[in-house]
């Protein structure tokens, strides 16, 4: 039986608009995606648990939409008084990268409303998109230099799973990629919102949902957990989650499982369901 003992780490998809165009981008981002409603902020926030440990705030760009993520975060900074969960902000940077003194204001308002972290991308994906990798490492080197009070995680891919546009990637640069989750998830599961309030423990939202936010309560998200088929996508065991689809099929499963072993385990998912951005 699994139960959320320990606390929650969930990602919230504030946008789905983007302004760079990375050509591993599994949701294939571009400027016209959709983002959150207030009264959808305001819905998702209120009925967040209370033990979360993270929340991280993701697109597309988080700064597409800056007076939202301003309302978002104050929001959650209400919620959450005296008991502030890690508050991550996953952006590109480009929208304050500029010169120093943006940076330094920039971090100040978010470290403000609560932000712990700020989570950033340096890649050759991103350059390619329209990414200045210069301006964005700059970030961090202000941040040490004015002891500004926040994480600053930089992530690197130089492999990307194809999904949405990395689907067009040379062979190369694809990953044959195994599940994100991890044994640790059985513990403290991470789940992922998409911008229709969908919640999955899939990192690409291939895996079906758990339930929606807007319209399940979290005890009712987590509770399917229990299903053989989401228990075992949690616990990272796509062979079994090929077992359960193929429902007694020994061709299906053996097709299955040739797709695990050849492609990798999220060419299998993707195989076996419909993604949200496929
Ligand atoms: S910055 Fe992120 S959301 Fe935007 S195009 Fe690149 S990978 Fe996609
Ligand atoms: S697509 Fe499947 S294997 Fe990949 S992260 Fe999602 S659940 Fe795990």
């Amino acid at each position: 039986m699994i139960t959320i003992e320990n606390g929650y780490r969930i990602s919230i998809m504030l946008t789905e608009a983007c302004n760079l165009r990375c050509s591993h981008c599994y949701m294939s981002a571009n400027a016209k995606g959709k983002t959150l409603s207030k009264e959808e902020i305001d819905n998702m926030i209120d009925n967040l648990p209370i033990n979360c440990l993270r929340i991280s705030i993701t697109g597309g760009e988080p700064y597409m939409c800056k007076d939202k993520l301003y309302y978002i975060l104050k929001k959650i900074k209400q919620k959450f008084a005296g008991k502030m969960p890690e508050v991550r902000v996953e952006t590109n940077g480009m929208f304050f990268y500029h010169d120093d003194n943006m940076v330094i204001k920039e971090i100040e308002n978010l470290i403000n409303m609560g932000v712990t972290t700020l989570r950033l991308s340096d890649d050759e994906f991103h350059q390619q998109g329209g990414l200045d990798i210069q301006k964005l490492r700059n970030i961090e080197k202000v941040v040490k230099e004015n002891n500004l009070n926040i994480v600053v995680s930089t992530l690197f891919q130089d492999k990307a799973v194809a999904f949405g546009r990395a689907k067009a990637l040379n062979n190369e640069k694809l990953d044959k990629k195994t599940c994100l989750n991890r044994k640790e998830s059985l513990i403290i599961p991470y789940f992922y919102t998409t911008i229709n309030g969908d919640v999955s423990t899939c990192a690409w939202k291939c895996a079906p949902a758990l339930g929606n936010c807007f319209k399940n309560s979290w005890e009712e998200i987590v509770d399917n957990l229990n299903s053989p088929l989401q228990t075992a996508i949690i616990n990272s065991d796509i062979l079994e989650v090929a077992n359960i689809v193929s429902k007694g099929d020994k061709k299906k499963f053996e097709y299955l499982k040739s797709i695990i072993e050849t492609k990798g385990q999220c060419m299998a998912c993707k195989e076996m369901f419909k993604g949200v951005y496929e």
